[in-house]
C-alpha cells in the first residue's frame, strides 16, 4: 500500500491527464460522516442488538409487508441518520461536478448526502430515505415527516393520512432496481474515461456488476479492504476516501 501522499500524487495525475471521470461508491463513502456502513467489522450487519431475524431478512420486501413494525424499529435504527453532514469526499464529488470534471456519482447508498453536499447528477441505485411513499394512496412524504410520525408521535409503523402504511422508497431484497437510475448510471459509466470506485466491498449484485461495464482507460479503485475490481485497477488506494480527496485539486 502506498503512503497517502503517493497515492494522491498518482491519483491527481491520472485526473489531470484523463477526460470525463465517473464515480460510483457505496456505503463507505459515507462511514466518515458517521453512517457505518453494512460488512465492515463495526456494520450494521453485525449489529449485535437482536431484532430476532437477520438483518438481511428485515431489509427484504416480504419481511416488510409480514412484520412493519419490526422493519421499522431496524431501519429507524440502523439506516436513518438524519443529523449527519456531507464531508470532504462528498464535497469533493460535487465541485469536481461543477468543474466539468466528473459525470455523474452513481451511487448505492440511501442517505442523500451526495445531493445534500451539492452534485446534481446523482444516479441513486437503491433508492433514498427522503422519498417515502404511501403503500395504498400513493402521496408522498419527506424524511422529516417519517420522523416526525416515528419519533414524536411514536408510531409503530408511520402511517399516511389515509390510514395505509408509508413505505420508504428503499430498494429492500428482493425487489428490482429502479430502471431509470440504474439505464444512467450504467450510460455514464460506459462513457467515461476514468471510473472511480470508492467505499464499496461490491458484494450486492445487481449494483455492483455495473464495474464489468467500465471500458474506458484508468479504473481507480479507493476502498479500505479488498475488492472484486482491484484486480482490474490501474491505482488501488486503500486510505479513508475523505483523506484521499480531501487532498485532490
Ligand atoms: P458495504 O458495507 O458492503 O462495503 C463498504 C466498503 O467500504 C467496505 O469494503 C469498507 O472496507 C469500505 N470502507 C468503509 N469506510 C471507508 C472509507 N472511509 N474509505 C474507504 N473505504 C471505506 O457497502 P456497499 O458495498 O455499499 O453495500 C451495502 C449496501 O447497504 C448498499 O446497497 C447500500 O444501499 C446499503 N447501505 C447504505 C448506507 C448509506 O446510505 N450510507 C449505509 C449502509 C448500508
Amino acid at each position: 500500500m502506498g503512503t497517502l501522499a503517493d497515492d494522491q500524487l498518482q491519483l491527481q495525475r491520472v485526473l489531470d491527464g484523463h477526460d470525463a471521470a465517473v464515480f460510483f461508491g457505496g456505503a463507505g463513502v459515507s462511514t466518515e460522516s458517521g453512517i457505518p456502513d453494512f460488512r465492515s467489522p463495526t456494520g450494521a450487519l453485525r449489529a449485535r442488538e437482536d431484532f430476532g431475524f437477520p438483518p438481511e431478512q428485515i431489509l427484504s420486501a416480504n419481511f416488510f409487508t409480514n412484520r412493519p413494525d419490526v422493519f421499522f424499529r431496524y431501519y429507524r435504527r440502523h439506516l436513518l441518520h438524519p443529523t449527519a453532514q456531507p464531508h470532504a469526499a462528498h464535497q469533493w464529488l460535487a465541485r469536481a461536478e461543477q468543474r466539468g470534471s466528473l459525470t455523474g456519482v452513481i451511487t448505492q447508498n440511501i442517505d442523500g448526502l451526495h445531493r445534500a453536499a451539492g452534485s446534481k447528477i446523482v444516479h441513486e441505485l437503491h433508492g433514498s430515505v427522503h422519498r417515502n411513499t404511501c403503500t395504498g394512496c400513493r402521496r408522498t412524504y419527506s424524511l422529516g415527516h417519517m420522523l416526525l410520525l416515528l419519533d414524536e408521535r411514536g408510531q409503530d409503523i408511520p402511517l399516511c393520512e389515509c390510514g395505509d402504511p408509508i413505505k420508504p422508497d428503499v430498494v429492500l431484497y428482493g425487489e428490482a432496481l429502479p430502471t431509470g437510475p440504474l439505464h444512467a448510471g450504467l450510460k455514464a459509466i460506459r462513457q467515461a474515461d476514468v471510473m472511480i470506485v470508492g467505499g464499496t466491498s461490491l458484494s450486492v449484485y445487481p449494483a455492483a456488476g455495473l464495474v464489468e461495464e467500465f471500458s474506458g482507460r484508468v479504473l481507480v479503485v479507493i476502498n479500505r479492504e479488498p475488492t472484486p475490481a482491484d484486480r482490474r485497477a490501474q491505482l488501488v488506494i486503500r486510505h479513508p476516501i475523505g483523506e484521499v480527496l480531501a487532498g485532490i485539486r
